[in-house]
């Protein structure tokens, strides 16, 4: 009998079996670590622990974090703990801001990364009969293979599409009968704006159930416009390229945050400035260490990605602990007047105010000592039409004060004028 778990033994292992199963995995990982690879043992001396020092899950905190930064030191392949001839496949993170990291996979973890993915796509109620449009970029990226490998799994059909020539996109998504749609949640939208232009609609003209959408940090607006104009129901998905890509935690569609595979992976949560481990309900960054990873394993991860952890119930069922929607990455953090905010919170603002679009940009000036920000917002074309544009930026401008409490200038401009992107869109730029 089907049932709405892909692996139930381990989506509903109780609490304690769960943590037991992540100490065992945890002390052969740190063994592992250390015999195989001279860097991870370099890591341990100088903080001076031993694999035996770790006879606990709090012992975890004895270890050295593992930084992006770190994680170029050992580029490209100096972390992994495997011969490079069992590897399989290697990806890598864009590197838009230095060297990329680079991921790389044994067998059994292209196998546990198809089924973490398998368990992810089942949650959001992807079956075998539907077929995935594949939109995420392929190549060194590794959002499009993940979604590829858990379908696959799972016995549904792909559609490798990639990225880019949306027209194309969307005459493929019809035409092949795609179900479901694999892509950044910015993306998902432009398609639906493209498409109405072409004179389709999004929920009549294709057979779109689902998204798996992620990539992104973006607010519950968005979801609920993507849900409304495809017609769709939005599952995030979570994931990194340095933790193994997406399929780190998924959306079991109760709307309460996302089921980390805690079975895969262990996390903390610190204090983004000093790296104290936070208690459950705290917000603060998330940390991963990889449990089964045999090729690239990584020890407390700081992923610059905020959020809560929580281990309470959830209503689906699953007793996998979840996280909270990310509410934005460290590295996104803009501050004014002495003001954190993120990207996020304005996006939620603007969505707030009729008329409004998802296509905005913020665009950082640089006077010092201050930074000073100007939001530019695109209203739907009917809303420009209908003039009185100031009045709606003073609108705009208020609930972004109220959510903030910063006074920001916003400027409405013309349908179409902000660029469009067909990966993760650019939502901050820094002013010339
Ligand atoms: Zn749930």
């Amino acid at each position: 009998m089907e049932t709405r778990f892909w692996d139930e033994r381990i989506e509903t292992l109780p609490q304690e079996e769960l943590k037991d199963l992540q100490l065992e995995r945890l002390k052969k990982l740190v063994c592992y670590v250390y015999e195989k690879n001279s860097g991870y043992k370099e890591r341990f001396k100088s903080a001076g622990v031993k694999p035996s020092d770790i006879k606990k899950l709090e012992d975890l905190e004895k270890l050295p974090f593992l930084t992006k930064d770190d994680l170029r030191r050992y580029y490209p392949y100096d972390l992994v703990c495997v011969p490079m001839s069992e590897v399989l496949y290697i990806h890598a993170s864009s590197g838009t801001t230095g060297k990329p990291v680079v991921a790389t996979y044994t067998k059994e973890d292209l196998e546990n990364w198809a089924d973490l993915m398998a368990r992810s796509l089942w949650a959001g109620g992807f079956r075998r009969d539907d077929v995935l449009h594949n939109a995420f970029g392929y190549g060194l990226f590794t959002g499009a293979h993940g979604h590829e490998l858990g379908a696959n799994k799972i016995g549904a059909t792909v559609i490798p599409m990639g990225s880019g020539n949306t027209r194309r996109q969307l005459a493929v998504m019809r035409d092949f009968g795609a179900t479901a749609l694999a892509a950044t949640p910015s993306y998902t939208l432009y398609m639906a704006e493209f498409a109405k232009e072409l004179g389709l609609d999004p929920k009549k003209d294709f057979r779109i159930k689902f998204g798996f959408l992620g990539a992104e940090a973006w607010s519950d607006e968005l979801k609920d416009k993507i849900e409304k104009t495809w017609g769709m129901r939005a599952c995030e998905q979570y994931g990194l390229t340095e933790v193994i890509g997406p399929g780190v935690s998924f959306d079991c569609g109760m709307g309460d945050g996302l089921h980390i595979s805690a079975d895969h992976f262990l996390t903390e949560v610190v204090d983004p400035q000093t790296g104290a481990p936070l208690p459950l309900g705290k917000r603060g960054e998330l940390v991963f260490t990889t449990l089964l990873k045999e090729a690239f394993p990584v020890i407390r991860f700081r992923t610059k990605d905020l959020a809560i952890l929580t281990e309470e119930r959830c209503e689906c069922g699953r007793t996998l602990p979840r996280h909270s929607r990310i509410l934005g990455r460290a590295d996104d953090m803009i501050k004014v007047k002495g003001v954190i905010l993120f990207p996020r919170q304005i996006e939620e603002a603007i969505m707030r105010v009729d008329g409004t679009t998802e296509n905005y940009q913020v665009v950082k000036e640089q006077e010092v000592p201050l930074t000073t920000l100007r939001v530019l917002v695109e209203p739907t074309p009917e809303r420009f039409g209908a003039g009185r544009l100031e009045e709606l930026a003073e609108q705009i401008s208020q609930e972004i004060y109220a959510m903030v409490s910063v006074h920001v200038d916003v400027e409405v401009v013309p349908p179409g004028s902000i660029p469009r992107s067909e990966g993760k869109a650019k939502r901050v730029t820094e002013a010339e």
